[in-house]
């Protein structure tokens, strides 16, 4: 015999809730918190790289990105994914991308912060790079996909210097802290951002694969002349961006082109979205693939040299890129921290159970060698043109730090997802967002390999990068004999740079290790490089995070890396 919901005994229906059980010892939600004041080490940083002096913006940076407010829209961004619009309704066809209003606002948010413009708008105080990288570092930590537009519009400015007529007419626009999501001229706009178009089908690494085509639109040739391109992009990333670097081949080989996204008249430049990417991750912001049909575009730099005009904007976003993966993992590690501690097992906190406390301090050791990584190549840039030995350590260790905190980013958000337990790994959690965009950054702006074949060539272009950065590593010779050690060690590898290629990956990990090694010993706790010196240069380290030996101060590297509302 069958029931039904007729023959339910009454009381069932009464029943708040038909509720089975408490909701009990689940951690919560990690919010309302301030992501730059409540980081000790983050502070440390920000002062002894000589950025302390824009503290108060940086706390209303950290206060927003840490708001209960920036994680519900980055949620929805993710959720509800922009959509290509080809055409109106009435047949006319616009090439535009529809974004969901939580994309929109948390653009405002951002250009708002100036974490695109800071650095320019505050040129030649010391410490103005840092204070960017300290707010790009935050950034990350509250939603991917809208640092790659802030990314690509901060640098752009070096890629303009190529020609100051360029430089004086766009730059103010970049410069300006608003966001204007109206698809109309760049320079009709509140606030503009900058994307960057390089990779076609055939190539991406190699560049001067490249096949779209400019011819001269009027009898003037080089740089600022106006001329027509022809072809394709495989990968165009903010497909709308106001204005856009590009490539495309002359007469005289490969250059550098500015194109505006919008014409003075209000018409769409000649491009055509083919499709959006969809993509494994950075799902809010759009990747697409466009055509080129005869695109109005200026061109920028030396003819035939756009690649070197090109790659001072990408120097900018290498260092954006190892920042944002640092980013990326302090967030993965302040989540696993509050998890762990706000969630108990076996009558303890999870954090208090010796194999997690292991764990959760590699964690701690790995993201702070990082943030001192990055934070130290920006101040490099700060000074890069005031100090030589600056502008070399710059050169060698930008690339370098970009290969390995992007390297280390996937690993990491792994192991503090999987602090989570089962919940780390379901979609509308943030570490599932954090999984899928962590692998990401080493892609981009030179994939590994091509990265370590950079800093290669730098070292032998320029030997003396090689002394800039040794002469920065020894700077703490003397404070720990694992340390002397492996820099000792590093020189013996260092001897023969032409026969290093298959080995680049190698020698370049060493060389982060080693600086990083550097870094805390000077600027971190005894607790810290102690950890960072027996593991990573002394050898007694498993191949998995939670490998620490024992008689390290995991409680202290814990308490350090500790949110402090958490
Ligand atoms: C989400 C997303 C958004 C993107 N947005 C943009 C954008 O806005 N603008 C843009 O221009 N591009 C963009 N890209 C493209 C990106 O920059 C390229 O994918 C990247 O540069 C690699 O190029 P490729 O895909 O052609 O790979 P390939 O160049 O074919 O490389 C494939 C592999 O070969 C390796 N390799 C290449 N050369 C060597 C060598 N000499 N020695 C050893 N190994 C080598 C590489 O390391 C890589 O592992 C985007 C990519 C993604 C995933």
């Amino acid at each position: 015999m069958s029931t039904t919901m007729a023959d339910a005994p009454e009381h069932i229906s009464d029943a708040p809730g038909y509720a089975t059980h408490e909701v009990l010892n689940q951690a919560g939600a990690l919010t309302d918190y301030n992501a730059y004041a409540d980081d000790v080490a983050l502070v440390e940083a920000t002062k002894v790289f000589g950025a302390d002096w824009s503290d108060a913006h940086l706390r209303r940076t950290g206060a927003v990105v840490g708001s209960e407010k920036v994680q519900s829209l980055a949620r929805q961004a993710n959720r509800y994914l922009p959509e290509l619009k080809t055409h109106d309704r009435f047949g006319h066809r616009v090439d535009l991308v529809e974004f969901h209003p939580a994309y929109h606002e948390l653009m405002r948010l951002i250009f708002g912060s100036e974490t695109h413009s800071f650095a320019w708008t505050h040129q030649g105080q010391p410490g103005a790079h840092v204070s960017r990288a300290v707010m790009s570092y935050l950034w990350n930590q509250g939603e991917n996909g809208i640092c790659c537009p802030m990314g690509m519009t901060f640098a752009s400015i070096p890629a303009l210097r190529h020609d100051p007529a360029l430089l004086e007419e766009w730059s103010p626009h970049i410069l300006k802290a608003a966001y204007d999501d109206r698809p109309i001229y760049a320079k009709e706009k509140a606030g503009v951002t900058v994307g960057m178009a390089m990779t076609e089908k055939q190539g991406g690494s190699d560049l001067r694969a490249t096949i779209t085509t400019a011819r001269p639109a009027t009898a003037r040739r080089g740089t600022g002349a106006p001329y027509l391109l022809t072809g394709h992009k495989w990968f165009f990333s903010v497909p709308m961006s106001d204005i856009f670097l590009t490539l495309a081949q002359t007469e005289k080989g490969l250059s550098c082109f500015v194109a505006t996204g919008w014409l003075p008249d209000g018409s769409r430049n000649r491009l055509k979205i083919q499709r959006l990417k969809d993509k494994c991750g950075n799902k809010s912001n759009a990747s697409s693939e466009i055509e080129f049909h005869d695109l109005y575009a200026t061109m920028l730099g030396d003819e035939g040299r756009g690649i070197r005009t090109i790659i001072e904007m990408a120097h900018v976003t290498r260092l954006d890129f190892a920042v944002g993966s640092s980013g990326l993992m302090r967030q993965a590690l302040s989540q696993a921290i509050h998890h762990t501690s706000n969630r108990r097992a076996f009558q303890r906190s999870l954090v208090d159970l010796p194999l997690m406390r292991n764990v959760v301090a590699d964690l701690a050791v790995e993201s702070e060698a990082l943030l001192w990584l990055s934070m130290r190549l920006a101040a490099a840039l700060d000074r890069e043109h005031a100090e030589r030995e600056e502008g070399l350590l710059s050169r060698i260790c930008t690339p370098m730090a970009k290969y390995w905190t992007c390297k280390q980013a996937p690993q990491f958000v792994v192991e503090a997802l999987e602090c989570h337990g089962g919940n780390g790994f379901i979609a509308d959690h943030l570490m599932e967002r954090l999984y899928r965009e962590a692998p990401l950054n080493g892609i981009w702006e030179g994939t590994g390999n091509v990265i370590c074949l950079d800093v290669l060539r730098s070292m032998r272009r320029e030997p003396e990068t090689v002394d800039a950065f040794l002469a920065e590593v020894r700077l703490a010779r003397g404070a720990d004999a694992r340390l002397d050690a492996f820099t000792d060690a590093l020189v013996r590898r260092l001897a023969n740079i032409s026969e290093l290629e298959p080995m680049a990956r190698r020698v370049i990990e060493m060389m982060a290790f080693a600086l990083q090694g550097s870094l805390l010993v000077r600027y971190s706790t005894p607790a810290i490089s102690d950890a960072f010196c027996a593991t990573r240069l002394d050898g007694d380290w498993g191949r998995a995070f939670g490998t620490l030996p024992n008689g390290l101060d995991t409680q202290a590297i814990v308490d350090r890396a500790r949110i402090r509302t958490t």
